[in-house]
């Protein structure tokens, strides 16, 4: 029997009647564990976190105990959640898990020798110990992102900052691996609200943090620390290439146009950069980003000023 290619869409209210009328099968006969013990267990321990990653982390050791796998994969794109745990795999079997109406994402799962119709019944069965404690942990996942996240930009706010810059100041100590800091402000932000309104004011915040984001990589975060100021985590950035990357989103900011009432509008961002020094606080190290800024607007704004 070959494992489906296409994705099974698993409904956790109707699978688990699946699960009691498969109670009494006889299990498996190399398998150290049967499977309603199994279920049991698993139900207990995915329980006892909030964290998706964990959940899934005990679901995938705990279903080897009776079904051997190379690979868990899942993804959740509401709450952008990507997780593979082990190695690709030629043999597929792909689901897609609902529960009380809802998407609670898809779970692939790998390995080298096909599954047997028996383990793919077995396999559906385990998966209806995820429904609760997953549909919980993506709740929960969405309240920290949602407390952390500006809404109107979708950057990071100033509580994410807070919490992050000294992770990763602390990291780049231990590293020894160099870190930068942009802080910019966008000039004359306040002309945009008195002559074309706040709603025209926001567009312009989400269309430049847009294009922030989009210039910058993955591992690089963006929060917004004020009202039209942002600041930029560039992690293993040194100096240069620090100044190269503010040199970089000045001028994709000035080269934006927004559609004004007569002519376009075009906007423009003053920019301060520091990078760590030895030994350095997250809290100097903002604070030297913030007194090049002050620089950068004192000398005519539309400029990048690098810390002393
Ligand atoms: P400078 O070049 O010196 O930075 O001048 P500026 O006009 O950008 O600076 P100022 O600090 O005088 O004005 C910032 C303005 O940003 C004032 C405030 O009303 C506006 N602002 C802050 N948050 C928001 C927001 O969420 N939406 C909108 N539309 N405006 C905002
Ligand atoms: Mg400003
Ligand atoms: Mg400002």
């Amino acid at each position: 029997m070959s494992s489906p290619s296409r994705p099974q869409t698993i409904d956790f209210d109707t699978a688990r009647l699946q699960r009691q009328g498969s109670r009494n099968r006889p299990a498996a006969p190399l398998a150290p564990v049967d499977l309603p013990r199994l279920s049991q267990q698993l139900s207990q321990q995915l329980q006892s976190s909030l964290e998706a990653e964990k959940i899934l982390g005990f679901f995938f050791h705990g279903v080897q105990r009776l079904i051997p796998l190379s690979t868990m994969a899942y993804q959740h794109q509401e709450s952008d959640l990507y997780l593979q745990l082990g190695e690709d795999s030629q043999h597929t079997a792909y689901y897609a898990l609902r529960h009380q109406g809802k998407s609670l994402g898809h779970l692939v799962f790998q390995r080298a020798s096909t599954f047997t119709e028996q383990e793919l019944s077995d396999l559906e069965t385990l998966m209806t110990c995820l429904a609760f404690p997953l549909q919980n942990a993506l709740l929960y996942r969405v309240a920290v992102q949602n407390a952390l996240r500006d809404p109107l930009t979708n950057t990071g706010n100033r509580n994410a900052m807070n919490q992050s810059l000294p992770r990763e100041v602390e990291a780049s100590h231990r590293h020894k691996q160099p870190l930068s800091l942009l802080m910019l402000d966008i000039d004359f932000f306040k002309n945009v609200n008195d002559s074309y309104g706040h709603g025209t004011g926001d567009e312009v915040l989400r269309v430049i943090a847009h294009v922030l984001k989009t210039q910058l990589r993955n591992i690089d975060r963006v929060f917004r620390y004020g009202g039209e100021e942002f600041v930029i985590v560039l992690s293993n950035t040194d100096r240069d290439c620090a100044a190269t990357i503010g040199e970089r989103l000045r001028r994709s900011v000035l080269e934006l146009e927004f559609p004004g009432p007569n002519a376009a509008l075009n906007m423009s961002i003053s920019l301060g950069c520091s990078t760590l020094l030895p030994a350095e606080s997250a809290d100097s190290l903002l604070r030297r980003a913030d007194n090049a800024l002050y620089i950068a607007k004192r000398e005519g704004r539309n400029r990048l000023t690098m810390a002393g």
